[in-house]
């Protein structure tokens, strides 16, 4: 009974190295289960990724103290602000900033003292 198992690796190895039919669906099965090993993570992290994507575009951060919650709530679920009043913060109401097209940069230039 001891050598049942060698027999076994054997006839294997012989599968494998011959040419047969049994030996190359053999090899076809072991690539197959290698690239799945290889792709599952990949396949899982891009899964993941899109998941974190999906949570992140439903959440809402608090202007008060900085908290995440979801966008459905009324009001933030660690200080109690409500989300709408804090979302319509009285500064970018009253005072829109303008376009970035009419705003113009003034660059001055300056001589660099070289001899120090
Ligand atoms: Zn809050």
């Amino acid at each position: 009974m001891n050598r049942s198992p060698a027999v076994l690796w054997i006839g294997v190895v012989l599968l494998l190295l011959l040419p047969t039919a049994a030996g190359r669906l053999l090899l076809d099965l072991a690539g197959g289960v290698l690239l799945a090993l290889l792709a599952l993570p990949l396949i899982l992290s891009g899964l993941g990724w899109i998941g974190w994507k999906l949570l992140q575009s439903r959440m809402i951060s608090c202007t008060a103290c900085g908290a995440t919650g979801l966008k459905g709530a009324a009001v933030c679920a660690v200080c109690g602000t409500p989300y709408a009043s804090a979302g319509a913060s009285p500064a970018s109401a009253a005072a829109p900033s303008p376009p970035a097209s009419d705003l113009t940069i003034d660059v001055v230039a300056q001589d660099v003292d070289s001899d120090s």
